[in-house]
């Protein structure tokens, strides 16, 4: 047995104070991810931080093709959006289809980002979106947040309070879920913007996490078509293996998750 004490912060300002006073203090989002990893002893937080209640860091707001999402937004929040929905519907099909409606109905697209598990679908959305992870001290674009498996470059105390993107004109993401967890055991999210640059984004699959695939975009750069993928060589010596799926067959899914996607676009 080992104690825990519970904050609720009612501010961003109120969490980072509860933060600074804490011996080895943790912020505590949806708890999908750090409630589990405590009770298997993983971690052993003197505090918990709950961020849930804050109003500053809950909700969707789209002005024209501008998106903001607080972090403590839930994925059945983001799934549901009716205004998000109508400008950027490839992130509502993404949190409806994170693991399942409880973790849909708990977990936040700040815990989410926050924990960056290689698996996780919406690091692929931020970095296929080109978004900016807002913090209560800076904003990190999304390229320079995700560093490594389960790292990022928030600072000790650092947290996520939303973050914001232009919309694309067309995205889709497409996963190959695991069939217990529904993590991706690759997924891949595409951008197109008006003046034809591509993204693409893929999760689930890199050793090092989430990345852009460069000879995927060029080739769909240069033509926007599921078509434009078959003469794409994806490596797969950076990609992962587990019991799961090899190397290779990663290798093949990042191709036919492309191909998807844009088909779904
Ligand atoms: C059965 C199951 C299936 C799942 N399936 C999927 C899936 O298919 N796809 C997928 O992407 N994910 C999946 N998940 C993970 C889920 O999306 C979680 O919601 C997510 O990992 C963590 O979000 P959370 O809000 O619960 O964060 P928490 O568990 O509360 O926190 C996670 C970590 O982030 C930190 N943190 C939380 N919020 C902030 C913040 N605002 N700023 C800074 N640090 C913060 C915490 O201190 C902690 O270290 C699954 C989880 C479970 C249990």
């Amino acid at each position: 047995m080992y104690e825990t004490n519970y904050h609720r912060a009612s501010s961003v300002q109120e969490a980072v104070q509860m933060m600074g006073a804490a011996a080895e203090g943790k912020y505590l989002s949806g708890g999908m991810t750090i409630i589990p990893t405590m009770r298997q002893r993983l971690a052993a937080p003197s505090d918990l931080i709950d961020l849930r209640h804050i109003a500053e860091m809950k909700g969707i707001a789209v002005d024209g093709r501008s998106v903001r999402i607080g972090a403590a937004t839930t994925h059945e929040e983001v799934a549901t959006s009716a205004a998000l929905a109508a400008v950027c519907p490839a992130l509502c099909g993404l949190a409806g289809h994170i693991g399942d409606p409880a973790v849909r109905h708990m977990g936040t697209i700040g815990g989410s980002i926050a924990n960056n598990d290689p698996a996780a679908d919406y690091p692929a959305a931020m970095l296929g979106l080109d978004a900016v992870i807002v913090t209560d001290r800076r904003e990190i674009m999304a390229g320079d947040f995700f560093t490594g498996l389960f790292e990022t470059a928030l600072e000790e105390g650092e947290i996520i309070t939303a973050v914001r993107f232009e919309t694309p004109a067309k995205a889709a993401y497409r996963k190959f879920p695991n069939p217990a967890s529904r993590y991706a055991m690759t997924g891949v999210f595409v951008a197109r913007r008006d003046n034809g640059d591509v993204r693409v984004a893929v999760t689930g699959a890199g050793s090092n996490g989430v990345f852009r695939h460069s000879g995927l975009e060029a080739a769909l750069s240069a033509n926007w078509s599921p078509d434009a993928v078959a003469n794409v060589t994806v490596d797969a010596s950076d990609l992962l293996a587990d019991l799961h799926a090899s190397a290779a067959y990663r290798a093949n899914l990042v191709k036919v998750m492309t191909k998807r996607a844009v088909a779904a676009a």
